[in-house]
């Protein structure tokens, strides 16, 4: 579980990124109403796909605690590593990186909790 200064460290990076894509497009060239429009409400996702990743990936139930079983045979399973997974949210589709473990004996693996 992160403290709750590096979430607020994480979240101020991920806005501050998003700021500085909605100032480089609304710099130089005037755009149009329907434009900065079309801009905000494209970076206003990105922001919620962002911050959703940074609180989800937060969260206890994305790292690494303690080995599951498997529910195939009931062995305790393999830790295999963080890997990239892409979660369908109302957020959008988000980029995490869970724990993945793998079961030898089924040659199955899982994402926990589900
Ligand atoms: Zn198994």
């Amino acid at each position: 579980m992160r403290t709750r200064e590096e979430m607020k460290a994480a979240l101020r990076a991920e806005a501050e990124a998003v700021i500085e894509e909605l100032l480089d497009q609304v710099e130089g060239e005037e755009p149009t109403l329907a434009e900065l429009e079309d801009i905000v409400l494209k970076l206003r996702k990105r922001l919620g796909e962002r911050m959703g990743k940074v609180v989800i990936e937060g969260q206890e139930a994305t790292q690494p605690v303690k080995r599951p079983r498997c529910p195939g045979c009931g062995e305790k399973m393999r830790y295999k590593g963080m890997k990239p997974v892409t979660a369908e949210s109302r957020l959008g589709a988000l980029g995490l990186e869970r724990a993945y473990y793998y079961c030898d004996r089924c040659e199955s693996g899982l994402f926990p909790p589900e």
